[in-house]
């Protein structure tokens, strides 16, 4: 396709015409030749309470009746407030401020030049490098694409022009952890840990599911014990939690199963609901007084046009009231006993594992071949499946949006189930 229109990981010559959606409503999308189709991936794990919602709707509209936008440098709103103060009281315990961007991947860059200027205010700027987890996947942006998995084929391709980080193989997967496991696995963050305490200003991590990386889940204990070996080792941990944040994995955030505050989280993705495009980064008291000091110089040096958006926070302050007046871990749950009950006994030969955790359910296959058409053979069967491959394997997976029915969950898992029992 050579169109002005130029779309995301594609080889733009071979990228087969897409779907166009002329209008979307709850879990639908509705297409111009007329086909109606479930979307079970809620268009990248964002819409949480589907499309089109009369009081997401209504909180925009009545925004954008008083403003659409104003900066945040020397003004101040309500929605932005509001959601700071919101943010905090529903956030694990500890995590005291909150700095707005306009996506997920700035959320995580802010992340980084936070936990990076931490230890430069401290006055110990050599602790400037990252260490992340093979796998990991925490945006695209030139910052984060460098604590992002160094051999996944979606970054490698700029490794040599990226700060070099340090990386350390995941946990164990939730299904096969062990005591052994998790041992073996702390033994291995600790010698990372320990060895370069010095250059290191944190520890990233995905909590609970690596997401883009291949839906790995792994338990919450090695977050937990992450979290005192970097204590012990004067690191800071930081969790994304874009993709677990707002629910996905069975609690408001992963970070509650673990028991675990970090010392900077970032959340995007559902925290506008996929309205709009918006992140934040919240940080404890202690990174804070880090920066909140007699000297210019200690300032935290960033402030993208967009944060704060009087839109974007509306839309979000409302989506977190819906989170709990609709229920939306109830219904998480249900999700959860459905996607075990139907999806997880999937079994055929070309099937490596089939997992579930929260609003999430995968089936790993050895290679990409064996989902090549699996996308049309589903939008012909009214669902609306994304799988996507790593160099270890590749995903047919589904994180709906929180209202989907009994039924269309039912109609999805069949659709998966009818692709390799053909
Ligand atoms: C999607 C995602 C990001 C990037 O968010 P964008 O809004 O696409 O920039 C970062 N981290 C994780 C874990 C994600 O799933």
């Amino acid at each position: 396709m050579r169109t002005p229109l130029w779309f995301p990981y594609a080889q733009m010559k071979t990228l087969p015409p897409p779907l166009r959606v002329v209008h979307a409503e709850g879990t639908c999308l509705h297409l111009d030749d007329g086909r109606t189709l479930i979307d079970a991936i809620a268009s990248w794990w964002c819409m949480i309470h589907g499309y089109n919602h009369p009081a997401l709707n209504a909180a925009l509209t009545e925004q954008a009746g008083h403003f659409a936008h104003v900066m945040l440098g020397g003004l101040v709103h309500a929605p932005a407030e509001r959601l700071a103060e919101t943010l905090v009281r529903i956030s694990p315990p500890g995590l005291a401020h909150v700095f707005f961007g306009d996506s997920g991947s700035v959320a995580m860059e802010v992340a980084m030049k936070m936990a990076i200027q931490v230890w430069r205010n401290r006055g110990m700027p050599k602790k400037h490098r990252f260490l992340a987890l093979r796998r990991a996947y925490h945006g695209d942006t030139c910052g984060v694409m460098s604590i992002s998995d160094p051999d996944d084929g979606m970054h490698r391709l700029f490794a040599g022009l990226l700060p070099t980080q340090l990386f350390v193989d995941p946990p164990a997967p939730l299904a096969a952890t062990t005591p052994e496991t998790l041992a073996a696995d702390t033994a291995r963050l600790e010698s990372m840990l320990k060895t370069h305490a010095d250059e290191l200003a944190a520890f990233v991590v995905e909590p609970i599911l690596q997401g883009a990386g291949g839906i790995h889940f792994y338990d919450p204990a090695y977050l937990h014990m992450a979290r005192t070996l970097c204590d012990r080792y004067g690191v800071l941990l930081v969790f994304d939690e874009i993709a677990t944040g707002f629910g996905r994995t069975g609690t408001l955030f992963a970070a509650e199963q673990a028991q675990v505050t970090p010392d900077i989280m970032a959340v995007g993705k559902g925290l506008t609901a996929g309205y709009l495009g918006h992140g934040a980064t919240l940080c404890t008291e202690a990174v804070f007084d880090a920066f909140y000091t007699d000297n210019p110089e200690d300032a935290l040096m960033h402030g993208p046009t967009f944060m704060g958006n009087p839109l974007a926070c509306a839309v979000a302050l409302e989506s977190i009231r819906l989170f709990f007046e609709e229920g939306c871990l109830a219904r998480i749950g249900r999700i959860e006993a459905q996607l075990r009950a139907e999806l997880l006994p999937l079994r055929h030969a070309s099937i490596r594992d089939v997992r579930v955790k929260g609003a999430a359910g995968c089936v790993e296959v050895g290679e990409a071949k064996v989902l090549e058409g699996v996308q049309t053979f589903a939008a012909e069967r009214g669902v609306w499946l994304r799988p996507f491959s790593t160099p270890g394997g590749a995903y047919l997976y589904t994180m709906p949006p929180y209202c989907i029915t009994e039924e269309e969950l039912a109609r999805v898992i069949e659709v998966i189930r009818a692709w390799f029992v053909r």
